[in-house]
């Protein structure tokens, strides 16, 4: 064993989640309440993860397209449901992109996550890191090993969810997984920021397309540096507030021994996390040059964090492949549906959009949860078992909360049959998920 018995030892624990932001809130959430004992470790000092830290818009909900479908229910709801309480919530509905979005003030959502986990019981850690694992040479793990401002602690439990959407834990105990960047190029990284006092009618005066088109323009003109030509600003909640998503940098480079590092290294991080608000400035500038509505606005804040789309995907029992997601594909263990197209944010200028046949959805299989050897971990969010294409779809934070709850409640059931996650009564799991008002099954015809 690395570290010596001296660690301070937390309780134990039937269930351990690692990250709290879609996914593992809604795995935590799901654990609790179908009665295991759960702790959440989060490194952040909120919970949300992304949703929090980065954005403030949920897609996945609904199927794009003409025949829009509401695709999620359960924990999905119980959020929005909790935004309405604050009246910080609103739709735009939209038939293309990525579908209706769910757009929300991201401060009023950490509460919302919180209130949800406490009254579930649920023990939650904030400011903590894991950094590594103990477990048995046949990768069964056993504890956890947390980093916080007193030092070095030690969590033991029966049974784990990775959610740190970096798959760390499958890292430490390594497991096998895809280091996007390797295979394929990785999407970039955005940081996002939020404009205040802007005149919102004025600033729909014009169309998606008018905006592109003054982007590109002042990108060839020199004065701006503007690396992607189509981001997008969108109304929010909040009066006269727009948020952004709309600067591009590279999630990938090569170490001096060539070997791909990419947003899991804190050194190519803190080089974005830098440039990234540098190049935000040129879209500001941009912004309140050339575009109606902005001429009186200002930065209101830059996202907590740079947004990271993907680092490593694990190698699960099944891995979800593009051909898979175009063909609306179905799985006898699917335990959520996906209608989100394949979105694409590589290094060029624009975005790459594949959709899925109108109004159809692909299932999501409990196999892309359960890393090759484990025994007693689950994944869940963006770090599951799929390639870089339908990973591009599979992502949205409508089915990141899906898989959340449906890996809560498998590792629950694990934990009180004491078997292995290969054991699972997935079809057990799949009916208590319909108990629970999540959305496992949705018939292939348009409901028009
Ligand atoms: C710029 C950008 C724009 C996007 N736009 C949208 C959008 O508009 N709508 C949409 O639905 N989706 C969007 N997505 C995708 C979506 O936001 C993510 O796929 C989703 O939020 C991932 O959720 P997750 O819970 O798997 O991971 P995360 O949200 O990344 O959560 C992981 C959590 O684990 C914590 N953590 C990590 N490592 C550790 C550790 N070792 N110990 C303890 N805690 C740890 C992190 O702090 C974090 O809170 C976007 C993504 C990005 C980056």
């Amino acid at each position: 064993m690395k570290y010596s018995v001296n660690l301070k030892k937390r309780k134990k624990y039937d269930v351990v989640v690692v990250g709290g932001g879609t996914a593992g809130a809604s795995a935590a959430l799901s654990s609790a309440r179908n009665g295991s004992k759960t702790f959440l470790v989060e490194r952040l000092p909120f919970v949300g993860g992304t949703s929090t830290a980065v954005l403030d818009t949920f897609y996945g909900y609904y199927t794009p397209g003409k025949h829009s479908k509401k695709i999620v229910g359960g924990i999905p709801d119980e959020v929005v449901a909790g935004l309405k309480k604050w009246n910080s919530w609103l739709e735009r509905p939209n038939t293309h992109g990525a579908g209706t979005a769910v757009t929300y003030n991201p401060e009023y959502l950490k509460v919302v996550w919180e209130e949800l986990l406490t009254e579930a019981g649920v023990d939650i850690l904030l400011n903590a890191q894991v950094v590594d694992v103990i477990a048995t040479d046949d990768k069964h793990i056993t504890g956890l090993v947390l980093a916080m401002k007193n030092g070095l602690e030690f969590v033991e439990a029966d049974y784990f969810v990775d959610a740190s959407g970096d798959a760390d834990i499958c890292h430490f105990v390594g497991f096998g997984y895809e280091l996007a960047g390797v295979d394929e190029p990785a999407q970039t990284l955005t940081t996002t920021f939020k404009m205040v006092n802007v005149n919102i009618d004025k600033r729909y005066s014009i169309k998606k397309e008018e905006m592109f088109r003054l982007m590109e323009q002042a990108a060839e003109s020199g004065q701006y540096k503007l690396p992607r030509r189509d981001g997008s600003d969108h109304i929010t909640p909040v009066g006269n507030m727009t948020a952004t998503i709309m600067t591009r940098l590279d999630s990938f480079d090569k170490d001096e021994a060539g070997n791909i590092i990419n947003a899991t290294d804190a050194g190519l991080l803190s080089t974005a996390e830098i440039e990234g608000r540098k190049q935000s400035m040129e879209y500001i500038k941009f912004l309140i040059d050339k575009v109606p509505g902005y001429e009186h606005a200002s930065l209101s804040s830059f996202g907590y964090q740079i947004g990271i789309r993907e680092t490593r995907r694990i190698y699960g029992l099944y891995r979800l492949t593009k051909e898979d997601v175009l063909s609306a594909k179905k799985f006898d263990d699917q335990i959520g549906v996906c209608g989100a197209p394949i979105e694409d944010h590589h290094g060029g200028q624009g975005t790459h959009w594949v959709y899925l046949p109108d109004g159809e959805v692909c299932g999501i299989p409990y196999r892309t949860l359960v890393p090759v050897d484990s025994t007693n971990l689950l994944v869940a969010g963006r770090c599951f078992s799929a390639t870089h294409d339908a990973h591009a779809s599979v992502r949205s934070m409508g089915q990141t909360m899906a898989m959340g709850q449906a890996a809560g409640l498998a590792i629950s059931m694990a934990a009180k049959e004491k078997c292995s996650v290969k054991k699972v009564n997935v079809q057990g799991l799949r009916q208590a998920l319909k108990d629970a008002g999540a959305v496992v099954d949705i018939e292939d015809e348009n409901n028009g």
